[in-house]
């Protein structure tokens, strides 16, 4: 009995400095999950706007778009800042099989990549299964498409091959690369993505094909079927451009200068519509401070919403914020960035002390009314990362199940169609909770 009075007492202590916040943040959950306005909003987006790739006319319209519907928020401060991005354009692409004649292959050239001459790289391919065979058998590369077959593990795995396969293939004289898209099987769907060139190679084309066309060369080869496509892409940098990171805030109510940051990236890849990459992860945060403006819910802490843009190719909003706002790096006292989605089952994660980990698991048990009180290891994002580290800010990221992120992942199935309006009500309800508890507890989180 003494023992089950302790419990309850030290039960009771631990949980009792959350009781002035309880109510705003119930309020904050039933706001969010009462109404599908939040789907409503990221369907207007990627429907008016569609794709966002960095330079984009659809970018800078999606951009005043956000300035506009943040002031008719409410929000306090808002603002834009500029930065320079890269402007990478497509052009036409196209891939043929022409021995055995004569087949059309979907295909995205990755993002980075140099264009083909202009009537294009005629090679037979070599099909290999991960850079350790192609070393292997390296001496058969010279003048060939080499086509990286890999099949995907999980992204951070199997991007390596996205990111750094050409110059691989180019370091053995190979005169383009193919891959296999980064993601599981799905509708015959190429996902494009970011790739660079390392200093010490040649430069070759570069473009990912669907998983159904990687394994129908590698079948042709294993048959021994000396397989011979034509590439055509007209892939290039333009000049930098001009671009700018959206802003709007709740100024704190005691502590303004201590900034509680929540964020996405604004900019998409140029298949779909950048609908869960990332249209959904800005929309889901801005509930955050759009919802604290409806229901006049003021924290001590400022509450700051920042849309970053070039993300996806160039990382130079999330530098440019860090940069811009380096003198106040460490005001910055936590930082949540939504950049995977909200599908079924999502999770919250934390990266921080285990001091600022204990409390956020005390605050979590305010989302068990909507199953979120679960916080994983490993929390962040790339747009908040220059500025967490600069400032050694405690990061969470929301993130949903990777499987079904990952099938439309960077493609042209990268639509509204496919996101449940209940699970970005979720997640904005559980960021809102969550980033007001932080901004408004007196006593901080530790860093
Ligand atoms: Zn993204």
């Amino acid at each position: 009995m003494l023992a089950l009075l302790a419990s309850h007492t030290s039960a009771q202590t631990n949980g009792s400095w959350l009781d002035p916040f309880r109510g705003n943040a119930s309020k904050l959950i039933a706001a969010a999950t009462a109404d599908q306005f939040a789907w409503d909003r990221l369907a207007e987006l990627t429907d008016t706007y569609g794709q966002r790739l960095s330079g984009s006319d659809n970018l800078n319209r999606a951009i005043a778009w956000a300035v506009e519907t943040m002031k008719k928020d409410g929000l306090d401060n808002v603002h834009t800042e500029r930065v320079m991005i890269p402007r990478w354009v497509r052009g036409n692409e196209s891939l043929e099989i022409i021995n055995p004649p004569h087949h059309v292959v979907p295909m995205l050239a990755l993002g980075g990549s140099i264009a083909t001459p202009p009537h294009g790289i005629e090679a037979d391919v070599m099909v290999v299964s991960s850079g350790e065979d192609l070393a292997k058998r390296a001496a058969e590369a010279k003048g060939k498409i080499v086509l990286f077959n890999v099949p995907y593990t999980n992204y951070g795995e199997t991007v390596a091959y996205r990111s750094g396969g050409a110059s691989m293939a180019a370091r053995h004289g190979a005169v383009a690369m193919l891959m296999r898209s980064v993601g599981p099987m799905a509708h015959r769907t190429p996902h494009t993505g970011g790739m660079n060139y390392a200093g010490d190679a040649p430069k070759i084309p570069a473009a990912a094909i669907p998983v159904e066309d990687a394994q129908r060369l590698q079948r042709l080869v294993n048959r021994g079927v000396a397989v011979r496509v034509r590439l055509k892409m007209e892939a290039k940098f333009d000049a930098d451009v001009e671009s700018f990171n959206v802003v709007g805030e709740v100024r704190g109510s005691q502590r303004p200068d201590e900034i509680v940051l929540v964020g996405c990236h604004f900019d998409s890849w140029d298949p779909g519509a950048g609908a869960s990459d990332d249209a959904v992860g800005c929309i889901v945060t801005w509930e955050t401070v759009r919802l604290m403006k409806k229901l006049n819910i003021r924290p001590r802490r400022t509450v700051r919403m920042v849309l970053f843009t070039n993300e996806e190719n160039g990382l130079r909003g999330g530098n440019g914020y860090r940069d811009a706002h380096a003198t106040e790096a460490t005001n910055h006292v936590f930082a949540l960035e939504s950049d995977s989605g909200v599908f079924a089952p999502a999770r919250l994660g934390f990266t921080g002390s285990d001091g600022a980990r204990k409390i956020i698991a005390e605050i979590a048990t305010l989302l068990a009314p909507i199953g979120m009180q679960d916080v994983v290891p490993g929390g962040g994002g790339a747009d908040i990362g220059p500025i967490a580290t600069l400032g050694k800010v405690p990061t969470m990221a929301y993130g949903g199940d990777p499987t079904r992120y990952f099938t439309i992942h960077h493609t042209p199935a990268d639509t509204v169609d496919r996101i449940d309006p209940h699970e970005v009500s979720k997640a904005a309800a559980s960021i809102a909770a969550m980033v007001y508890v932080i901004a408004d507890m007196p006593q901080g989180l530790p860093k």
